[in-house]
């Protein structure tokens, strides 16, 4: 079992998920620090497209390609490491535990 910091206890202590599961729905609208981190909806398309325009220009040597690959990649590598920081919290949140006694969440 997992012991939690705050109250030294183990034997109240529960998984996140399995508790976020039992909560009825009135209970979640009141504990949204307790539920799992949302994927966020990243758009894909307007950076690649950019990248794309940046490509074309490119080749048509036009300066303001330069432009287009730059920003279209700087916006692609922003957005790669949103999702992977969107993944590492959901990841983190199936892990957590969480102790009914004094309603403290931990990572084991
Ligand atoms: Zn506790």
């Amino acid at each position: 079992m997992n012991v939690c910091p705050v109250c030294e206890r183990s034997d109240r202590t529960t998984k996140l998920s399995a508790y976020w599961r039992t909560l009825p729905a009135e209970r979640r609208a009141g504990a949204p620090h307790l539920a799992r981190p949302a994927l966020d909806d990243e758009r894909w398309t307007a950076p690649l497209g950019l990248l794309t325009l940046g490509c074309a220009l490119l080749l048509s040597e036009a300066w303001l390609g330069f432009v287009g690959v730059a920003g279209g990649g700087f916006w692609l590598v922003s957005l790669r490491d949103k999702v992977a920081e969107a993944a590492k919290r959901r990841a983190d949140w199936h892990r957590k535990r969480f102790c009914r006694r004094c309603h403290h969440v931990f990572l084991p």
